[in-house]
């Protein structure tokens, strides 16, 4: 079976069956903590009872009809998620790299409307906004940039929170700067609000679009419904996806102002987008997400979780960042040897850059899974700090 697949994954050997709510158990029965909500996708957790009976209700009436049609729960969601988020305008597809891909052309098209010149792209060094060619090209890591070339063209890196680099590539050939809020495979890496209002402002002086990749930031996962609103920048477009719809695939682009209506018929669509049953499943998601104190008590868990990790002290781990429940742990070691280790304790974590654990709970997450996870990550962490060598490399 397994040499049926390409081999582009480090996958752990894990079958998973089912799940229920912060809890993942195995074909054979083995029960585990989610930290990792489907790198999160899962913003409801597993099972989620009004989730499974939308999807279902929905797949019983009509599932898919073409862009050329609406469906009701399009509509529905194209008003809630612009009413919610303060766009205008927003265009679904199916993926965090396909809405960049929206965005970016959106972004071409706003700037070489100005000027045929006006089409480089600026992103960060350390990001990462997809695996397309047009999207591993905006990703500022060599890494993901071997085998793959030629790229498109008309793509610069800024070092984060350098502002006067930042100033020097903003030039008149330059439509769009894309930022993650917080930078997330890169290693859970937050850019300062000082850094991103002064890019805001450099952008909105020189007809720059200010285009926020939120595909894992946003949808409730920092406590808010986008990280922007809490840094204090109002993006010109913003692409969303990962937590959107709990679990089916989706992706959109939302776009305010002088933004929102630079797409005209036949510029940009694609066959699945904004389906009704990815639709009825995002209104769940956006319905829970406004329910009241749903956002606040992400926050807590995360501030809780973030607490007693620090609480450890514990000398393998450099130091704690995030925001609600998007939380990089930086550690001293290789960060596969503790998610290895976290497994062992029936915890599933992530990693995001060479020297971080990633933590993505679903942001249904109670306080007692989060208690049990972190002593769990606690054992892991002991295990691998006493000996280091004896636990395995992630194969
Ligand atoms: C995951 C991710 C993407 C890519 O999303 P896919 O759905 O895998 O295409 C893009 N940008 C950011 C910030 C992401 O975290």
């Amino acid at each position: 079976m397994k040499e049926r697949f390409m081999n582009t994954y480090a996958r752990t050997g894990l079958v998973l069956d089912h799940g229920v709510g912060a809890r993942l158990f195995t074909v054979d029965g083995t029960e585990y903590i989610d930290f990792t909500a489907g790198i999160g996708v899962n913003s409801l957790g597993h099972g989620h009872p009004r989730l499974v009976e939308a999807i279902a209700a929905q797949a019983a009436k009509i599932m898919h009809v073409s862009n050329y049609f609406l469906t009701e729960p399009s509509i529905e969601l194209a008003e809630k998620l612009t009413e919610a988020t303060g766009f205008d305008t927003v265009f679904f597809c199916n993926s965090g790299a396909e809405a960049n891909e929206g965005m970016f052309k959106l972004a071409r098209k706003y700037g070489s409307s100005k000027n045929p010149d006006k089409n480089v792209i600026v992103t960060l060094k350390q990001s990462f906004h997809g695996r397309t060619i047009t999207t591993v090209t905006a990703t500022g890591q060599d890494k993901f940039h071997k085998f793959f070339g030629p790229f498109t063209p008309g793509f610069v890196y800024a070092e984060p929170e350098d502002i006067a680099g930042l100033d020097a590539l903003l030039g008149p050939n330059v439509c769009a700067f894309a930022f993650e809020p917080i930078q997330g495979e890169g290693g859970v890496r937050p850019l300062s609000r000082a850094y991103l209002q002064a890019a805001e402002k450099m952008c909105r002086e020189r007809d720059i679009l200010f285009c926020a990749d939120e595909v894992q930031t946003g949808v409730g996962r920092t406590g808010a419904v986008l990280a922007c609103e809490r840094l204090g920048v109002r993006p010109d477009v913003t692409a969303i996806a990962k937590g959107l719809a709990g679990g089916v695939p989706i992706g959109a682009v939302l776009a305010r102002g002088k933004a929102a209506d630079v797409f005209q018929p036949g510029d940009h669509g694609t066959t699945f987008g904004g389906g009704a049953l990815a639709a009825s499943a995002a209104l769940v998601v956006l319905s829970e997400l406004e329910s009241p104190g749903f956002l606040d008590e992400v926050d807590q868990k995360g501030r809780h979780l973030m607490e007693l990790v620090e609480g450890f002290r514990h000398p393998l781990v450099k130091d704690v960042r995030g925001m609600g429940l998007m939380i990089g742990i930086g550690v001293k070691v290789d960060p596969h040897k503790i998610v290895d280790a976290a497994r062992a304790h029936r915890l599933l974590t992530l990693t995001a850059g060479d020297d971080t654990v990633r933590l993505l709970p679903p942001l249904v997450i109670t306080m007692e899974e989060i208690e049990l996870g972190v002593a769990a990550l606690k054992q892991a962490l002991d295990d691998v700090s006493s000996a280091p060598n004896l636990v395995p490399e992630l194969k």
